[in-house]
């Protein structure tokens, strides 16, 4: 039998419904302010499962990821019903949403998880529903970006924390085995290094490679133990602290998948 909602996870759900996606210490704190009930907040996790209890026959749920460039733990607000990009549909034209689904072909496509502004401009050209002008897509990335779609680091888009845990089912779906799990965290790796071990071809993310070399200094693969030949990066959040330097002759090329196969659409 689920518990029911206080006026503390009334409170909560109310936020987590306005930004989408919040920050684990942020949720923390939320939760304390939300909780007049000190003992309340002790759980957060019980706190999300008793949220989540009532959410589950509106096909809703909180569910937690991880960031791919600071590594920190968020909460997102997912709506299971939707396993298309068709949920943004009340908020995105089809053209719109046709660049977005063109945006994430070419992340998984590529080496590091990233899409430069030029190649999206390039694809929009041939889009089927509707042509876009170079400012009308322009403006489009600007709204995913601020819709916590996509994140935008010096004109290369990468998938945000929200659009992985949301999308991920719908991910796995269309792009089957061209997108892999992390070896370290098991979520959806696309911001990550690559062992090259043909054999192997693990991906870990970027920050669950500097966690996991911060521990191991030889640079060898955690799954077939062959060389790591690239180099470890330094986790922002935790770089006061961290004592991990990258290796010098190593070669700074994040890889990606070596196969490019057809997706089924
Ligand atoms: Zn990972
Ligand atoms: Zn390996």
């Amino acid at each position: 039998m689920a518990r029911p909602m206080t006026e503390s996870h009334r409170r909560f759900l109310q936020i987590m419904m306005t930004s989408g996606i919040i920050e684990l210490s942020k949720a923390k704190s939320l939760i304390r302010h939300c909780c007049d009930d000190q003992s309340a907040h002790a759980q957060l996790d019980e706190f999300i499962d008793v949220i989540n209890a009532q959410l589950q026959p509106m096909f809703m749920q909180i569910r937690k990821g991880m960031s791919e460039d600071d590594g920190r733990q968020y909460y997102a607000l997912v709506n299971m019903a939707e396993t298309d990009v068709t949920r943004m549909s009340s908020d995105y034209a089809d053209n719109e949403l046709e660049l977005f689904r063109k945006t994430m072909d070419l992340i998984v496509d590529s080496e590091n998880g990233s899409a430069s502004s030029t190649d999206i401009l390039n694809c929009a050209d041939s889009l089927q529903t509707k042509k876009m002008k170079k400012k009308e897509v322009e403006h489009v990335l600007n709204r995913l970006v601020q819709d916590k779609w996509l994140n935008e680091k010096q004109g290369d888009y990468t998938m945000s924390t929200r659009c992985i845990i949301e999308m991920e089912q719908y991910i796995r779906n269309v792009y089957q085995d061209l997108v892999k799990p992390c070896y370290m965290c098991h979520s959806l790796a696309f911001q990550c290094q690559m062992c090259e071990n043909p054999e192997c071809g693990i991906k870990v993310h970027l920050p669950c490679v500097a966690r996991y070399f911060k521990s191991h200094i030889d640079p060898q693969c955690p799954a077939c133990k062959e060389y790591w030949p690239h180099e470890i990066p330094v986790l922002r959040s935790e770089s006061a602290s961290q004592t991990a330097q990258p290796r010098e002759n190593a070669t700074p090329t994040p890889s990606g998948s070596h196969s490019r196969r057809q997706r089924k659409r």
